[in-house]
């Protein structure tokens, strides 16, 4: 794939052609709310898939109403009236609504022109939660803030029926997405791409019917969801498998057309090696780096995954074939996703080198001036062999003279384009990506194209397996007691959060909060830092050092520290929110602690109120500390009922495919992609070009994936 615009440019906003202004509905400041949103097309709209479903088929009677309950009533207006609340400025406006079995409250906050659609006397449909409300006569069941509509709406009608819930997005509500959805529906629906013969041969259903029967199902799509509700969704999970693959099978094609550079294997370069290294290796050390050495002697470019649970020691493999290539005269250059992280693996790769006379330079945002020109004049007359950076690497001022090896860190963090620019600095350079993200193999190939896969499935020895606990408030106090006693006794402390800034109304989840909270609180007298990623470059460096160096017990964070950052000292890791996080990624946080050979701790505290369900997922945890397995577990656990989950596969890519529930179609998904390019598939007037793209659009979205495009 050819490089585009530098990714430090911000993206522009794309418009909406597709609609012009003839989708009733929607008017110039919902379609600019939409661009900001990221919606380009009416297709992003069709794709904007419905979050789950309400059943609104059936009323339910007033006397049968239960409190907690999401329900539909059918009823006459009764009275309405509308009042200012003592307290709080709120407008109360309230109704009753009777049925033939008896009557209803009804009570909407600040939304006074409800007034006007309750006249005495209509008949109107009620959707809503019902809630027990006291009073001085006492309990009463009331129904909050349903949305009504006049009973005999006919097809416009929002009730009677079961009801797409979309995603809150650009502040825009779920109502208008479904009027927008349904009038594109009627008014222009999508045109098929995929060629008769596979829709006949898989039994898929039409494209746009397929978008109606997942947008406007008949029955609310259960577990058991058979028939047309599960056609309609494989047609739209070929056809993001699809794309896929023909994204992959182009890149492997360009691929298969290049020649690499030759990186010798010498009896030097191993003694070099070897004195570099500060330990054994371990055995999948040992073979992975074999593979790498055989893939840089071999004339073809190397294109190789190297996958290892956290502290699986990627790191110094990746160090040791960049020392290979330097020593081949060739330059190796190490992209890691955040300042922190590049920071951290520069001194990690100078102290290696330094011994060898050999130098590891650091490029990143914060690195300015003269010193930045410096290394860049050194990088392109090629004085610099090894060089560690972020982002910054693959801006276009940054040339290298003979790039032989490019390794980039927690894959998942670049996009496809990043990958392909720093590529494209160096003549068929070999690439090493590294991920900890565990995929098993097989997914691996199909999901990533014909990349060779080096494993580390074993952990450097003396590596104590991190002791999980899955607690709920309940344990707070607990669990602080545990942290100070920890600390007491030399260890360090790890707080992590969710989110940067608490939302006006969720601020528990604050980290900023929680560490004046925690440091004034449970933790009064222990040294702290804050770390997160709205935080300065130098704010950042400083607070890691206070850790590093022992000046700081408690670290409260943000997930930032998922990434890598090496702090041996941490014994205990307590994860807030837990049940917000998938379980790839806290097992992956969980590998921060315990890696200086001491007991590790992680302690995943459920936010209150977390169902049991979201518990038991998390116990996973407890059980296990096989990284496949939790990562297979944890795309269960999303595909399950899920239909628009926003984190996919490694946090991109997918609206509706499941890789590993969905593998037989991924594996057939890859026989018509081959099939395309052979010529064997005939495609009607149109459609060729319809499909090609939609293919494009992949390539340009699979951010978030494996492949240099
Ligand atoms: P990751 O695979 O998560 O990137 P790292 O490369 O950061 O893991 O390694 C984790 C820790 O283990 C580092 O502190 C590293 O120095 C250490 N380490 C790596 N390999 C070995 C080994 N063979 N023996 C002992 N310690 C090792
Ligand atoms: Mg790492």
């Amino acid at each position: 794939m050819k490089p585009r615009a530098p990714a430090t440019e911000k993206r522009a906003v794309r418009k909406l052609p597709a609609f012009s202004g003839e989708l009733a509905g929607l008017g110039p400041a919902r379609r600019r709310a939409l661009e900001a949103a990221g919606f380009s097309s009416a297709e992003d709209l069709l794709w904007w898939l419905p979050a789950r479903y309400e059943d609104r088929r059936f009323p339910t009677p007033i006397t049968r109403l239960k409190e907690g309950q999401s329900a539909l009533v059918k009823g006459r207006v009764l009275g309405c009236r509308s009042r200012r609340a003592r307290r709080g400025g709120l407008t109360l406006t309230e109704a009753l609504v009777s049925d033939s079995t008896g009557n209803l409250h009804v009570v909407w906050f600040n939304q006074p022109w409800m007034e006007r659609a309750l006249a005495t006397g209509a008949e109107i449909y009620l959707f809503g939660r019902i809630s027990l409300f006291s009073t001085k006569a006492g309990l009463r069941l009331q129904m909050d803030n349903p949305s009504i509509e006049p009973v005999g709406e006919g097809s416009q009608s929002s009730m009677d029926k079961v009801v797409p819930v979309y995603r809150k997005i650009g502040g825009l509500p779920s109502k208008m997405f479904r009027g927008l959805v349904h009038r594109l529906l009627e008014e222009q629906p999508p045109l098929d791409s995929l060629p008769d013969e596979i829709k006949s041969a898989e039994s898929l259903p039409e494209l746009a019917d397929a978008f109606r029967q997942i947008h406007f199902p008949e029955e609310p799509p259960g577990p058991e969801a058979g028939g047309s509700f599960e056609r309609a969704r494989r047609r739209l999970v070929m056809e993001e498998l699809l794309a896929v693959q023909c994204v992959l099978g182009e890149a492997r094609r360009e691929r298969s057309l290049s020649s690499g550079v030759v990186i010798p294997a010498t009896q030097e370069a191993g003694k070099l090696l070897r004195r570099m290294l500060p330990f054994h290796l371990t055995a999948a050390q040992r073979r992975a780096f074999r593979e790498i050495a055989a893939d840089l002697a071999s004339g073809k470019p190397m294109y190789r995954l190297l996958q290892g649970d956290v502290g699986s020691g990627k790191t110094i493999v990746a160090f040791l074939a960049m020392a290979w290539a330097s020593h081949s005269g060739f330059q190796a250059a190490f992209m890691a996703p955040t300042e922190i992280l590049a920071r951290q693996q520069a001194q990690r790769l100078a102290e290696r080198v330094a011994p060898e006379g050999l130098e590891a330079g650091l490029l990143t945002a914060s690195v300015s001036g003269q010193a930045r020109r410096e290394l860049l004049c050194r990088l392109a007359s090629g004085d610099l062999k090894l060089v560690v950076g972020t982002h910054s690497l693959f801006q276009e001022k940054v040339l290298f003279k003979n790039l032989g090896l490019v390794v980039i860190d927690e894959q998942h963090r670049f996009g496809v384009e990043q990958r392909a620019r720093m590529v494209a600095k160096g003549v068929s350079p070999n690439v090493l990506v590294m991920t900890a993200t565990p995929i098993p193999r097989s997914l691996a190939l199909t999901l990533y194209g014909d990349l060779d896969i080096s494993v580390l499935d074993e952990k450097p020895p003396g590596r104590l397996r991190v002791i999980t606990r899955v607690r709920d408030d309940s344990s707070l106090r607990k669990v602080e007691a545990f942290c100070r006693s920890e600390m007491d006794r030399g260890g360090q402390v790890f707080y992590v959060f969710p989110m940067i800034e608490g939302s006006e109304d969720d601020d528990t989840q604050a980290a900023i909060q929680a560490y004046e909270r925690l440091g004034s609180g449970a933790f009064r007298g222990y040294p702290a830092v804050l770390l997160h990623g709205k935080m300065t470059a130098a704010a950042k460096e400083r607070a890691v050092a206070a850790v590093r160096q022992g000046r700081a017990k408690l670290l409260v964070a943000t997930t930032v520290v998922e990434v890598g950052v090496d702090l041996p000292e941490a014994s205990v890791m307590v994860v807030m929110h837990a049940d917000r996080f998938g379980l790839a990624q806290l097992h992956q946080l969980r590998g921060r602690v315990g890696r200086a050979g001491q007991q590790g701790y992680a302690i995943m505290m459920c936010s209150p109120g977390a169902s049991p369900a979201a518990m038991e997922r998390l116990a996973i945890l407890e059980r296990t500390d096989d990284g496949f397995e939790i990562a297979e577990a944890d795309l269960m656990f999303r595909g399950a009922g899920d239909l628009g989950g926003l984190r996919q596969w490694g946090g991109g890519g997918f609206r509706v495919a499941n890789p590993v529930k969905d593998v037989a179609l991924l594996e057939s998904a890859r026989k018509w992609a081959v099939a395309m390019t052979k010529g064997e598939i005939s495609w009607k007037e149109g459609e060729k070009e319809r499909f090609n793209a939609w293919v494009r659009s992949w390539s340009e979205r699979l951010g978030s994936w494996g492949q240099i495009g």
